[in-house]
Parts: C-alpha cells; sequence; structure tokens
C-alpha cells in the first residue's frame, strides 16, 4: 500500500472509531464538498518531503497550519554594533574591511565588518568593528565575503576577545540603501533536510487552501460570547497573523507569544482539550460496570478493629469512593493525599465494598518494594476477616505463580495484590469489579489498556471500576488540564500527632558530623534510613555505592546494628531486611531508592539522603515522608539532605525548595515549573498529547475560559464542540484516556 492509501486508510479508521466511540458526535458535516478534508494527505509534495513532515507530526494540510513559528527574527529594524547588548540576536549592516581564512586552530573564515550605521553617525572606532567568523564554509563563501563588500548580517552578537563578534551569522550582500523586510520573519521548527524556504511555502500552500473557517466565532453563542470578551480575534486571522506578521507587529507581543492572535489559537487548543476531557467523562457513564453495593458487614469489622479512627478527609475520601461503586458505570477515581495521608487504609475499605459485594479486586503498585508493603498490609487487615489475598509479582517461581493464577481464575481469592505482572495476558478473573492502582502516573499507556483486556478476558464483559491512587499532589492547572475526565477525592490532612519533619541541607564535607547524629539517635533507641542516590547511568554503580555505604558505615558505627536493601536483592532477601527493620532489629538501613515510596515504619525519625542534589522534587519529598509517621510523643523527625559541591543552578532552587516547604501541593507546584507537564506527568509514557501552544501556568485565563466554554458549548452547540474537535484533534480523540 502506498504511503498516501494507508494514512487515508488510517484516517478512515480512526473516524470510524471515533464516531463509534462518541455516540453523541458525528463526523463533522462539512458546508461544502469542495472543502478540504483536514485529514488527508499533502498534495503537491513528494513522499521524501511527506516522511520528513511526518517527523514534525504533519500529516495533512491542516497541520501544516497548525505548524506554527517557534520564534520570528526581527530583520525590519538595523542597529548599530556598539549599542547591540551582547547576546542579543540582532540585524547589522556593514561594509567588510578584512576577510581572511585562518588554519590555526582549524580552518576559519574570519572578516571585519566596519558598521555603516555607526560611521555614519561620525563615530569610527573599535566599538563599531565586528569579526565574524565561519567554521564552516565554503570556498565560494568566502570569495563573495571579501573586502569592500556590503553585507547585511543577522545573529547573536557576543563578546568576543577581539571585541563584539557573531559566529555563522545568517548574512546577505546589499546595495547601500536597500530596504530592509517589512514584517518578522517566522522561523518554524524542522528536522533534518527540511529547510525554512520549503517548510514556508508549503505552509502557504495550506493557509490557501484549507478550509479556516472559525469553529467558534459565528454560529455558537457561547463560543462567541467567549472570544469577545477576551477580545480574541478570528481563527482565519489569528493563523494568517502568525504565519504571516503585519510590518507594525509588536515584536515582543509575537516573542511572548501574548498577541492576541496567539492566544487565539491557545485558547482553541485549550477549548479542545476541555472538550475531549469532558468527552471522555460523559463517555465512562455509558460503559457498563458491576454496581457494587454493599457494605454492611466487611467494613464496618475492619473499621472496628482498626487500630485508629479514620479522619474526616479519611472518611469523606472513602464515601465518595462508596458511592462511585454503587453505580452501574465504571468509577474513575484518583485518591490524592501527600505522603503518609493514609489512602491506603481508605483503599482497603473500597476494596471491602467491592468484595462483600461479590466481585474481586486487583491491586497494583509499580514496584515490588511497594507492592510487597500493600500485600502484608493488606493481609493484616483481610485475613482476620476471613478473606483470601493472591501475590502476583514477577518473581514468582513457577509453581506459586500457577497456583495464585488458578486462585484468580477460579475467584477463590477474592483480592490479588502485585506489581504489574497483575496486568499481563494470561491473568484472567473471574470476577474482576475494581482494580486500584497505586501511583498510577508511574504506569505507561499500554499497561492500562492491557488492564482493560484482562478484565475482558475474564467471564465479565464490563468494565472495571478504577481507583488510583497518587502521593505526588497534583497542581490545580494540571488537574483542570490533563486530569480534568477524572474524579478525585482528596486527603487533606495528615492523621493527627504527626509530626513536622526538620529538613537540614548538609555538605559533604561535614559527613563524620552527621554520622555523629546517626550514633545518637541509634544510641536513644530510635531508628534511621540512610538513602543511596539513584545513579541513572548506572544501577551497577549505584549497588556499588550502596555497598560501600553499608560497609563503612558498618565499620565506623560497631555497636548500632546496620542493614541492606537495594533492588538487586532476591524478593525475599528484600522483605527479611524490611521485616528486620520494621522490628527494630536493624538500626540502621541503608537502601536505594527502592523505599521511595510507600515503606512505613514508623519509630523511624531521622533519614540522612545522600547526593540529594541529584534528586527530584517529589521524589526527595515521597523520601522524606518516609519519616515523620509515628504518632504520639516520639522525638522530632528529621531529615539531612547531604549535597555535595559544587551545586548546578537547578539542583541549588531544588535544594531550597525541599528546604523551605513541607507542602506537598507547594512543592509540586515548584516541581511542576522547573519540569514542565510533560515530565512531571509522566505524559511521554502515559500518552496523553501534551498541549502545544498553550502554558497552563500562564495561559490561566485562558484555561478558564476554555473551560467555561466547554460546558456550555457542549451542552448547547454539541455540533460545534464536533467541528472543533475534527479541527483540533482529527483521530487522536481516542488516544486521550483509556
Ligand atoms: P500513604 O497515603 O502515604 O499511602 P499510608 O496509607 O501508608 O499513607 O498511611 C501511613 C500510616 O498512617 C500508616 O501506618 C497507616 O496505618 C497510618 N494511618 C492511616 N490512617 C490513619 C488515621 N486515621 N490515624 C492514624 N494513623 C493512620
Ligand atoms: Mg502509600
Amino acid at each position: 500500500m502506498s504511503q498516501a492509501l494507508k494514512r487515508a486508510d488510517m484516517a478512515k479508521r480512526g473516524a470510524r472509531s471515533a464516531s463509534s466511540k462518541l455516540p453523541a458526535i458525528t463526523q463533522p458535516a462539512r458546508e461544502s464538498s469542495a472543502a478540504p478534508n483536514p485529514q488527508s494527505a499533502i498534495p503537491g509534495v513528494s513522499e521524501a518531503t511527506l516522511r520528513k513532515l511526518a517527523k514534525l507530526g504533519i500529516a495533512s494540510p491542516f497541520d501544516l497550519v497548525l505548524h506554527l513559528p517557534l520564534r520570528y527574527e526581527d530583520e525590519t529594524r538595523l542597529l548599530p554594533i556598539h549599542a547591540v547588548p551582547h547576546g542579543q540576536t540582532v540585524l547589522v549592516e556593514g561594509e567588510i574591511v578584512h576577510s581572511e581564512i585562518t588554519y590555526r586552530p582549524r580552518r576559519t573564515l574570519v572578516c571585519q565588518v566596519r558598521d555603516s550605521v555607526d560611521s555614519e553617525a561620525g563615530k569610527p572606532g573599535n566599538r563599531s568593528l565586528l569579526h565574524i567568523r565561519f567554521l564552516n564554509f565554503y570556498g565560494s563563501q568566502a570569495r563573495v565575503l571579501a573586502k569592500g563588500v556590503r553585507v547585511r548580517l543577522f545573529g547573536e552578537i557576543r563578546d568576543g576577545y577581539f571585541g563584539p563578534e557573531m559566529v555563522h551569522p545568517k548574512y546577505r550582500v546589499v546595495r547601500e540603501g536597500e530596504p530592509l523586510s517589512a514584517a518578522l520573519t517566522p522561523v518554524y521548527p524542522t528536522t533534518a533536510g527540511l529547510n525554512q524556504a520549503q517548510l514556508r511555502k508549503s505552509i502557504d500552500q495550506a493557509l490557501a487552501t484549507c478550509d479556516l473557517s472559525d469553529t467558534l466565532a459565528f454560529a455558537s453563542e457561547p463560543g462567541c460570547a467567549v472570544l469577545q470578551k477576551l477580545l480574541l480575534p478570528e481563527f482565519a486571522a489569528s493563523a494568517r497573523v502568525l504565519h504571516h506578521p503585519p510590518p507594525d507587529a509588536d515584536a515582543n507581543a509575537f516573542a511572548q507569544r501574548s498577541h492576541p492572535a496567539w492566544r487565539r489559537i491557545k485558547f482553541d487548543e485549550l477549548l479542545a482539550q476541555q472538550l475531549s476531557m469532558r468527552l471522555n467523562h460523559e463517555r465512562r457513564r455509558e460503559l457498563r460496570a458491576a454496581p457494587l453495593a454493599s457494605c454492611k458487614r466487611l467494613v464496618p469489622a475492619l473499621l472496628a478493629a482498626l487500630p485508629f479512627i479514620l479522619t474526616p478527609a479519611q472518611k469523606k475520601s472513602l464515601a465518595e469512593i462508596s458511592a462511585d461503586l454503587r453505580r452501574p458505570h465504571p468509577m474513575q477515581r484518583l485518591l490524592q493525599g501527600d505522603v503518609g495521608s493514609g489512602k491506603t487504609i481508605v483503599a482497603a475499605l473500597g476494596a471491602l465494598q467491592a468484595i462483600e459485594s461479590g466481585y474481586q479486586v486487583a491491586v497494583m503498585a509499580p514496584t515490588e518494594i511497594l507492592a510487597e508493603q500493600h500485600y502484608r498490609k493488606f493481609l493484616s487487615w483481610l485475613a482476620p476477616l476471613g478473606i483470601k489475598v493472591a501475590w502476583l509479582a514477577g518473581n514468582l517461581k513457577k509453581k506459586e505463580r500457577q497456583a495464585a493464577l488458578a486462585e484468580i481464575a477460579e475467584g477463590v481469592a477474592p483480592i490479588a495484590v502485585g506489581t504489574h505482572a497483575l496486568f499481563q495476558e494470561h491473568v484472567a478473573f473471574a470476577r474482576l469489579g475494581l482494580a486500584i492502582i497505586d501511583e498510577q502516573h508511574r504506569f505507561g499507556v499500554h499497561q492500562r489498556l492491557a488492564l482493560g483486556a484482562a478484565a475482558n478476558g475474564g467471564k465479565l464483559k464490563r468494565e472495571p471500576h478504577r481507583l488510583m491512587m497518587s502521593a505526588t499532589p497534583i497542581p490545580r492547572t494540571l488537574a483542570m488540564t490533563y486530569m480534568a475526565d477524572l474524579d478525585v477525592s482528596l486527603i487533606d490532612k495528615l492523621p493527627p500527632g504527626r509530626q513536622a519533619i526538620v529538613t537540614k541541607l548538609v555538605s559533604d564535607a561535614r559527613r563524620i558530623e552527621v554520622i555523629a547524629r546517626v550514633h545518637e539517635a541509634c544510641r536513644a533507641g530510635r531508628q534511621v534510613y540512610w538513602v543511596c542516590p539513584l545513579i541513572e547511568e548506572s544501577e551497577k554503580l549505584q549497588l556499588q555505592t550502596a555497598l560501600d555505604t553499608h560497609r563503612a558505615l558498618s565499620q565506623a558505627l560497631p555497636d548500632i546494628r546496620v542493614g541492606l536493601v537495594h533492588g538487586r536483592l532476591a524478593s525475599d532477601q528484600k522483605t527479611a531486611a524490611m521485616d528486620a527493620f520494621s522490628r527494630n532489629e536493624i538500626q540502621l538501613l541503608v537502601a536505594t531508592t527502592v523505599i521511595e515510596v510507600g515503606v512505613d515504619v514508623p519509630n523511624a525519625s531521622l533519614m540522612v539522603i545522600e547526593h540529594a542534589e541529584r534528586m527530584g522534587l517529589s521524589q526527595l519529598h515521597q523520601l522524606r515522608g518516609r519519616v515523620g509517621r509515628a504518632s504520639g510523643p516520639v522525638a522530632q523527625s528529621l531529615c539531612i539532605l547531604l549535597f555535595q559541591k559544587p551545586l548546578g543552578e537547578l539542583a541549588r532552587e531544588r535544594l531550597k525548595i525541599i528546604f523551605e516547604n513541607t507542602d506537598g501541593f507547594e512543592i509540586a507546584r515548584h516541581d511542576l515549573r522547573l519540569r514542565g507537564p510533560g515530565e512531571f506527568l509522566g505524559a511521554r509514557q502515559s500518552g496523553v498529547p501534551l498541549l502545544r501552544f498553550a502554558d497552563i501556568e500562564s495561559d490561566l485565563d485562558l484555561l478558564d475560559a476554555a473551560r467555561a466554554a466547554a460546558a456550555q458549548i457542549l451542552e448547547h452547540e454539541p455540533a460545534i464542540a464536533e467541528r472543533h474537535l475534527a479541527r483540533w484533534l482529527g483521530d487522536k480523540q481516542n488516544y486521550l484516556r483509556v
């Protein structure tokens, strides 16, 4: 099949599945049959160019319209060389007064250009002399750039050894008084072998042929009103202006993307996202799930057995989950709460409702240590109630594994706890009613898909309810965008009696003092974690560091029982080490970051984190949450962040934030700012399409408006929603969330 045919076929399939999954939304009705289909291939370009365009995510003419400039170059003004602040990218003009090819240290074309703007003002001198250098050049270029030639140069002026210099500027030989370009020059994101001129040509063609009619401005009252309120121009005009800024354009507004044309495009993008999230949310109400309503026996029994009572925030979350489970539609709820807020017990109580209603529960965690911790907690809570808890992880022996699989398939085990091994194809639940997924953002989209398959592969042709848990607090802006299709329960207060954790930043040079502090704590009957860093380049290196640290600390503290746990240990060894630590047989536990999530030893009140400068904010916060878990009169908890100098700027900022903040939300907000939503969400693997133009922090007003407009449009003008989504997402709609 040819590329074009394949694409057309894919587009068709996309359209079909979109309409089958979104019953309220049919394919966009086109006003005239001559209007080009935004999904169709791009006419008039070669196969090779099509492939390059595909690399840029461009598959249709409309994608070209939305291939907006990365930045703009201002070649509308000539600046005098001496007046340009170094580091600024500008256009200058002058006469070449010297030109030569030098060979040391490498072949270089060096020219000196005398600034004509400046010399006309009668201020000649060194400061108006610009050095330009080309490290890669053709002989023909050297001949063109000869003494006496007048050139216009565009590039960044830097502070060179001989004064101001430009390296590899864009240049053009000009006659005196030649007119400047009238408008800003757009610069597009591109890929090897595709130059700006080619892109520009294709984009212009697309601008001329595509249907750019507004999806909002005319027919839709709610859409129209919001555009007027925000003073946003029409779509077509906006797209044209961004590709061809007018001569009088405010260069700054274009560069900062605050120009109304930019804002209109961002608004449209945000609106498309809000519409699709809302539709997703609604679509779930059309799916069937088993209503799980019984909570008279098991839930009260566990509540009565607990040594504590639920906090109001836990009660409220449980009530929300319980109400969702009763409905005949799949729950999709995120249970959010800072580390140590007590999510697990809430999840367990939800699980009991499902079990009492005659269904199975799957509990998944992203790492084995965490899964095992859950397993043991669930076991201790549920076994006394006569409930069999199955365990399934990657490294089970074949026999154990088969036994677990059989228990799950036959329904003997009402609940199974494990890692992503639970997702795998051959795991068939007899009656899966509820899936609980801890730290859900760490699972990839494929695994989430597989879970659906596992449930449907069983005898039950219904969706399971889903409860996700996350200790990564989601900033409001993210919750409003990428997570807008989830219902959220929030545990916003820690259980009572927790002490605040004091954080100290200590240079690695003072390691000996830190070891003395650890010694003191252990002798006072408290327990200590010593965390070795994640070394991304090498798991082996990380292991080595942990082993070395363990040896060094054992030697330095002969009267203290020092243990070691790391990712490479067999799982029974890990369990043994963690158990010994929980029973206080180990006083000082050296650990790699495997303990990052979920580990719960209340007597541990001191944590030392090595190479804290290498760790991410949320990781540090999660680690720190392992101490300070005791309720009652335990001494103050302390977290010592050891860092090694010199500190990079980002590391310094991270350490400052973690030092100054204990509130997970505040830390998450900084984290989002430092890393951006993609990294923050782990969206690379989760498959959520990221916003290309809008910035959820700085475009908050647009986001608020888009959110309100989406609700209105879906209610009053579904045809407009449909058209808008077709334009912005095309066949990508189904990828949004599984
Ligand atoms: P996380 O939200 O980080 O998963 P956990 O569920 O592990 O937190 O709970 C942390 C600790 O707090 C556990 O030891 C748990 O038993 C305890 N806990 C949970 N709820 C309460 C409560 N209401 N009162 C006192 N302790 C609680
Ligand atoms: Mg937890």
